[in-house]
């Protein structure tokens, strides 16, 4: 009977182990797994119940008390009902005597084992064998009480024969079947947590960024994991189980084995930083390797985790570049947004004499020399702005207050949103380059006796000068100058007074052009003198371009003091003139050059043009310069008169014009031969015989009655007016002819009055004092000014004939008529109108209260004779 209880419970603890799959298939879905669980633990009572200890026909022991205990104990009050309802069912359908007293153990069961699964739950018992054990005692000596409940002498036979063996089977067997749950149980719980540990560690894992990498001590790769296959020198899968000796550069592969040694050998992490060609180019690593604890087919490991550092190996590096390239030998300093300095280097501080501790935290405002306007700061930092680069030179103040110029270069720093953040300027000292570059500049530009420009530089010259009349049509004017027989001075007085002779030279030549004109030396006693900006007629360009000429003969004419001895030298000049690009600079050189040989060749101390058009203007106009010179000789210039009348008078004084009786041509006008007169510099002979034989004339009719009321203009030019003796020859000429000094009108124009005003009214003065009166020629058209009008002895204004032409119909003459007008009443002075040619203008003229007229309306200029039956008409018509 024994024997079938061990049976009995042997085989419910064999089906005990159903529970471990039933929980291993349903896994965490607990409500399936708690159903599935009650019905192992009823089926194993129902297995129970099949081969039941009979004791008589309706009472049956078996071992599902111990089931059911333990189903409620580690299952729950879910799987403990299950099993129970499972059980009381079969038992009911059993029936028998005992069924009810069945269902009643059953009960029973379940509760004691929900009652111990409270107290485990609570603490108060910890499970473990012995209160199992206690618990298998409690439930079948419940149940052994419930058996007294059997009828009859049922209850007596159960104690005699089973109890003993009941109690001492089944409580272990409970105990038993609770140790295989625990076991069961805890098993499943390892399980769990191993499988939740090996998850979290994946993922973990898989969030490193860096390569890792479990290798034997052979140095073979036994696990490989990268974020980025780009990192290994070849894929994962293909390296797994590989030698590194296969697949790295044997140095390479030398130095890992090293290092996997030294880790194997230290208990503490080792570090590696190391450059390697991967699939992705060559990078570095840093690596991190620690021994492990397991081995591999009896082979020791390590586990190592390598890191990409190749972005901060190059920003190190940088950064390292970034602060030697800051201590260079050029000033660095940075600034935020706002110019407040931030940082500068040793040699900022050398440059400036402040010290970083200084210069920190003030404004570049520091530095500032006041050299420079707002203009220039405002220019700079709209640049900056723009270009976000600035470079120039700047004149800055170092600290002990003197100001140097630096040559600086200013950056913007800007942000990944492009606003400005900093400025970095690099400058440099550039005091001596400064000397330097000017000292080279003065030696390849300039000559190094004279200190003029050199050939270089005037050639340079000579092209913007033929670029700019290209430009604006103007002409441009070259010329070779070339001492006249210099050689003697340096071979008569020395080299070094031949020295001083160039020099002087060099500066006559300087003084007698405009300081936008060249002169250069181009060694030897060879000048050049480039003009520019001559007018865009080229006779005009060119006659200017031969005064200037002329004025530079006359200067190198002069005497020259050299070593106490005067000498005397002249020279000769070619001169090319140019408008445009036409023609080379060489070309334009050897032009000059030639047509000064042509001077030299016709006779030196002259000028010759290479134009042969411009050569001979200048020829003819030397050989009208002759020819004057000998008309004044053979008296071939007389007077001409031109009536001038006073409205409803008639004539009442005449304007003495100069003539010329040219032999061959005839009548030459004034215009042709006073301008070559006056350059020649023979207008005051000129203006000597018109002067005696207008005085001549005054004479004569001053003893005519019917011409002795008549005044005479003669016209006075400048080169008369300043001589010195200029007074006292017009009173001489006066006193010689017997003319009336009271009746002589000098006509001065406004252009010859400026050009010594102080001069001219002593002239003026001294003469008037003897009763001869002044004119203002051409009045208008110079720069009439009333503060210099009325310091001058004048007694008449002659209105200039362009001002009377077109009136009454040009409003602005008649303006001017009428201001001329206005000015002369005030002044007290005599008003005259030139050029009357209509009746209209007369009329104009005198309703406007200009009373005194000249003009080809009442007559030409005449020879003295024809003015003399001019002025009888006149006498009749007044009658
Ligand atoms: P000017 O002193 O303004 O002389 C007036 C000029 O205007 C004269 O020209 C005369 O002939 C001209 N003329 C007079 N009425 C009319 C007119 O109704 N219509 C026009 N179109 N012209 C008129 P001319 O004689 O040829 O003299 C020219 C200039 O030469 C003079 O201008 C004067 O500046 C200068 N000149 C003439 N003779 C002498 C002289 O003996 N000594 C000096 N220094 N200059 C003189
Ligand atoms: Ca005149
Ligand atoms: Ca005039």
């Amino acid at each position: 009977m024994a024997l079938d209880l061990i049976k009995a419970t042997a085989l419910i603890l064999a089906l005990s182990l159903l529970q471990g799959f039933n929980a291993r298939f349903w896994g965490e879905r607990h409500a399936a797994r708690a159903i599935g669980s009650g019905l192992i633990f009823g089926v194993m009572c129902v297995v129970g119940m099949m081969m039941p200890i009979t004791l008589t026909p309706g009472v049956i022991f078996d071992g599902r008390s111990a089931v059911l205990s333990m189903a409620a104990l580690f299952g729950g009050p879910a799987v403990g009902a299950i099993a129970g309802a499972v059980a009381a069912a079969y038992r009911l359908h059993l029936g028998g005597g005992g069924a009810l007293v069945g269902v009643g153990v059953i009960t029973v069961s379940v509760l004691l084992g929900l009652l111990m699964r409270m107290l485990v739950s609570r603490g108060k018992v910890a499970p473990g064998f012995l209160p199992f054990l206690g618990l298998g005692v409690v439930v079948h000596v419940v149940a052994l009480l419930f058996f007294l409940g059997l009828p009859g002498d049922t209850a007596k036979r159960v104690f005699e024969t089973l109890a003993l063996p009941y109690l001492l089977t089944l409580a272990p067997a409970t105990a038993l079947l609770g140790m295989l749950l625990l076991d069961l149980d805890e098993r499943q719980r390892t399980g769990k947590a191993l499988r939740d540990s090996e998850a979290r560690m994946r993922a973990i894992t898989e969030a490193v960024p860096d390569v890792l990498m479990v290798l034997d001590e052979d140095g073979r790769y036994l696990k490989i994991r990268a974020p980025d296959e780009k990192l290994l020198v070849a894929d994962a899968e293909s390296l797994n189980g590989k030698l590194m000796t296969d697949v790295l550069p044997p140095e390479k592969a030398a130095m890992f084995q090293d290092y996997v040694r030294r880790t194997l050998q230290s208990d503490s992490a080792q570090v590696l930083e190391y450059t390697l060609d991967t699939r992705g180019g060559p990078r570095v690593f840093e690596a991190r390797a620690r021994a492990l604890d397991v081995t591999f087919e009896g082979r020791r490991a390590v586990v190592l985790l390598t890191r990409d550092i190749t972005e901060r190996v190059r920003l190190e590096e940088e950064q390292r570049i970034a602060a030697i390239a800051f201590e260079s030998q050029q000033g660095m300093m940075i600034t935020d947004a706002y110019s407040v300095i931030l940082r500068v280097n040793k040699a900022f501080t050398a440059i400036t004499g402040f010290s970083a501790e200084e210069a920190i935290g003030q404004r570049t405002s520091l530095l500032a020399s006041g050299r420079h306007d707002t203009a220039f700061y405002r220019a700079m930092w709209s640049k900056l702005h723009a270009d976000g680069v600035w470079e120039g030179e700047i004149w800055n103040r170092r600290r002990n207050g003197e100001v140097y110029p630096e040559r600086l270069s200013i950056s913007a720093v800007r942000n990944a949103d492009g606003m400005v953040t900093h400025y970095v300027a690099a400058f440099m000292d550039i005091t001596f380059s400064k000397a330097a570059e000017d000292e080279i500049r003065r030696l390849a530009f300039y000559d190094a006796l004279t200190g003029l420009p050199n050939r270089r530089l005037l050639s340079d010259r000579l092209g913007q000068a033929m670029a700019s009349t290209s430009r604006n049509s103007r002409h441009g004017a070259l010329m070779f100058i070339d001492l006249d027989d210099f050689k003697n001075v340096n071979d008569l007085l020395g080299h070094h007074n031949g020295d001083l002779l160039l020099q002087k030279a060099g500066a006559r030549l300087r003084d007698i052009v405009r300081e936008t004109d060249t002169v250069a030396r181009f060694g030897g006693d060879e000048f050049v003198v480039l003009l520019a900006d001559l007018p865009e007629h080229s006779i005009d360009a060119a006659q200017q371009a031969e005064r200037v000429a002329e004025a530079m003969l006359a200067a190198l004419n002069r005497p020259y003091v050299l070593d106490g001895q005067t000498r005397q030298t002249s020279a000769s000049i070619g001169i090319a003139m140019f408008s445009g690009s036409t023609h080379s600079i060489d070309e334009m050189l050897r032009r000059a050059d030639l047509s000064m040989y042509e001077s030299k060749q016709r006779g030196k101390n002259r000028l010759h043009f290479f134009d042969p058009v411009m050569q001979e203007t200048v020829t003819a106009r030397l050989r009208l310069e002759d020819e004057i010179r000998s008309g004044l000789a053979t008296r071939q210039f007389c007077v001409h008169y031109q009536a001038q009348v006073e409205n409803g008078r008639g004539i009442v004084s005449a304007e003495a014009l100069a003539r010329w009786r040219h032999p061959d041509k005839g009548f030459i006008p004034p215009a042709q031969f006073i301008p070559v007169a006056e350059r020649a510099g023979l207008m005051s002979a000129l203006g000597q015989q018109v002067m005696e034989d207008a005085l001549q004339q005054l004479a004569r009719w001053a003893h005519k009655p019917e011409a002795a009321h008549l005044s005479v203009a003669i016209n006075i030019s400048a080169a008369q007016l300043y001589q010195s003796e200029f007074a006292d020859s017009v009173l001489e000429a006066i006193s010689r002819t017997g003319a009336p000094p009271g009746k002589v009108v000098l006509e001065l124009t406004e252009s010859i009055l400026l050009g010594d005003v102080d001069g001219a009214i002593d002239v003026m003065q001294r003469l008037r004092a003897r009763g001869i009166r002044f004119s203002i020629d051409d009045f208008g058209t110079g720069y009439s000014s009333l503060a210099y009008l009325q310091s001058l002895p004048i007694n008449e204004l002659k209105i200039d004939r362009s001002f009377v032409r077109n009136l009454p119909a040009s409003e602005g003459n008649l303006a001017i008529v009428r201001a001329v007008v206005a000015l002369a009443s005030a002044l007290d002075v005599k008003v005259i109108a030139e050029g009357v040619e209509t009746e209209g203008e007369r009329n104009a003229l005198a309703g406007n209260g200009c009373q005194f007229f000249q003009g080809y309306l009442f007559a030409r200029p005449l020879p003295a004779d024809e003015f003399e039956g001019l002025l009888r008409e006149d006498l009749l018509r007044a009658r």
